[in-house]
């Protein structure tokens, strides 16, 4: 049994069998075949031998005319090694004798034979172990073909271990397959990790070595509450996490009940509720659990989620949808906010150097009008349905919300000529998610409907500390003064120009930010659908005086760290974890 432990992204309990996600890192479970298989089993393998043969053939006679003998030389060694009887026989051996299928003798005779480099005292060796690793995935790749598309044909769900996972890849995965995933890299509000959540997935994140010990097959346990892995559990283990989840299962009974009383402070104040989305289809979900409308659709899913680009009626559609859904109910578009860690076929192409600083977000959509504008057109075309709202991802100075702001008049006089209807008073707004929005707060509530909060990314660009990287994963504190300042000089600035303010970022599912947030004057906050229950169960808990006075407390501590020992201890108090001490 190993325990690792990494970033808590998404909760819930899951005790599962693995499944390696990474080609390169892929590990094989011995796997044993019945005797009459043998005969079947050697010519699979001699096939898979053969085809990568031909396959190096192929490729060295491409590099020599194209990069010469030396590049071809390589090639060269990894057809001697596939024709060398010394290594292959110990494969056929394994299978006959020792009734192991084809993948697991490859696997393991490859495995064995680069130990040996490894192990040889002269550093040209050494080298060789990238070839071997090579040589053995392509073999396997011809005996259980690309891994990816080996998760398409598992009959039972799995628990996905892999160094990292794309928002793409993680939106895409059935939920039928995946139980559960653990990956090596990433951070608590990634949007890998959101898309957890939003897809309801347990899922820890930067556990850093658990791709390499974990080997497909082997039972392993997922705590998405607490941020731990645990390979290859032994009985008391297992015990003890079958009955804390049955304790979770219970309280999240309770939690379910309080989805449909109002979300109401004891003096009697209304905090909204509203939800964040990713894809219409999590619409019933939000209001199953209790959430008032949808004040952050991340519509660059829509571009994640697809090989070609959306054309104007995907949006169209998309966008009516979830007005049908929401009948009447808010919802807050946000324009496309690809770039960072959110980018497309052909940003991933032109990586940028530092893309978190780049051509990101609404920048990226004023430097592809066409592409924007039928996105907007789309957009206004869906408010002539239903109420909606447009906001402005990542907006830095003035001159880009007015932008953003004439390029909308711009369509609707487009629009209005073609006679299409839309609603000529949508409210537009925008997020207030990097420092320079939130010092200039007074200036743009001027000229915004209103404002939404960004913590995810206004941590990440006060802080200096990438929202995706686990190695820097503890400076990550929505808490800090800094970021605390910054959220308060917006809520005055709305204030004092009567501009709507919420927050969107993941800090306002975090019970104890939540009581910070509402004490500093927030009225709605929009969070994923799987906080809404237990959020609401605070508000009703909870009197927004003692709120403001837990925010006033609060903003006088001069470290992330008080602030967030501070608020634990005030929402022990008010609600005390059940799971305390437990498991
Ligand atoms: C944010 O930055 O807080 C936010 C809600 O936007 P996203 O997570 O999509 O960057
Ligand atoms: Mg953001």
């Amino acid at each position: 049994m190993q325990i690792v432990r990494g970033i808590p992204v998404s909760p819930g309990i899951v005790i599962g069998r693995i499944f390696v996600l990474d080609d390169e890192r892929l590990r094989i479970a011995p796997r044993h075949i019945r005797p009459d298989e043998i005969t079947d089993e050697l010519e699979r393998l001699e096939r898979a031998l053969h085809a990568s043969v031909e396959e190096l053939h192929e490729l060295r006679d491409v590099a020599e005319v194209e990069l010469g003998h030396d590049a071809a030389a390589i090639f060269t060694f990894h057809v001697g090694a596939l024709s060398d009887k010394t290594l292959t026989d110990p494969m056929r051996v394994k299978i006959r004798e020792e009734h192991f299928a084809a993948e697991y003798a490859v696997y393991r005779i490859m495995r064995d034979w680069a130990e040996r480099f490894a192990r040889m005292p002269n550093a040209a060796f050494a080298t060789k172990i990238d070839d071997v690793r090579d040589l053995s995935a392509r073999v396997l790749r011809h005996l259980i073909g690309e891994h990816q598309s080996r998760l398409d044909q598992l009959d039972h769900k799995a628990v996905i271990i892999a160094s990292d996972l794309t928002p793409s890849q993680t939106a895409g995965f059935d939920r039928s397959k995946v139980a559960a995933f653990a990956t090596d890299f990433g951070g608590r509000t990634s949007h890998t990790a959101i898309v957890a959540r939003a897809l309801g997935i347990p899922a820890v994140v930067g556990c850093n070595s658990l791709g390499a010990i974990a080997t497909d097959g082997v039972s392993v346990i997922v705590d998405g509450d607490r941020g731990v892995v645990v390979v290859d559990p032994d009985d008391a283990k297992l015990d003890e996490y079958r009955s804390y989840r049955e304790q979770r299962r219970l309280e999240q009974l309770t939690l379910d009940e309080v989805a449909d009383l109002p979300s109401r402070t004891r003096d009697g104040v209304d905090i909204r509720l509203l939800g964040n989305i990713e894809f219409a289809d999590e619409i019933s979900a939000l209001l199953d659990a209790g959430g008032e409308g949808v004040g952050l659709y991340r519509t660059e899913f829509l571009y994640l989620t697809s090989d070609t680009e959306p054309t104007e009626e995907d949006h169209y559609h998309a966008y009516t949808r979830c007005v049908e859904l929401l009948d009447g109910r808010e919802l807050v578009i946000r324009t496309v906010d690809l770039g960072a860690d959110k980018y497309t076929q052909e940003q991933f192409e032109t990586p940028e150097r530092n893309p978190f600083l780049g051509c990101r977000s609404i920048r990226y959509c004023l430097r592809n009008l066409p592409m924007f504008r039928r996105q907007l057109r789309a957009i206004l075309r869906a408010s002539a349905v239903g109420p909606i709202k447009v906001m402005f991802p990542l907006i830095t100075s003035t001159a880009e919300f007015r932008q953003g702001k004439s390029l909308i008049r711009d369509v609707m006089e487009e629009l209005a000529e073609e006679k299409i209807p839309f609603d000529s008073t949508i409210k537009i707004g925008m997020m207030v998610e990097v420092p320079s929005a939130a010092i200039l707060a007074d200036v743009f509530a001027r000229e915004v409907d209103f404002f939404s909060i960004g913590t995810n990314d206004l941590v990440q660009y006060t802080l200096a500390v990438d929202r995706t990287n686990e190695r820097v994963a503890d400076l990550y504190n929505p808490a800090h003064p800094a970021v605390l300042r910054l959220i308060r000089e917006v809520t005055r600035a709305a204030r004092r120009r009567d501009v709507p303010v919420s927050c969107c970022g993941e800090s306002a599912s975090e019970p104890g930010m939540a009581m910070l947030l509402i004490g500093m004057g927030l009225r709605t906050l929009s969070v994923t659908a799987s906080a809404i229950p237990g959020l609401k169960r605070l508000i009703r808990s909870v009197s927004t005086s003692q709120c403001e006075r837990i925010a006033k407390k609060a903003m006088t501590f001069d470290s992330d760290t008080q602030v967030t020992t501070y608020l634990r201890d005030q929402l022990q108090k008010i609600i005390p974890d059940p799971f305390e001490g437990r498991a």
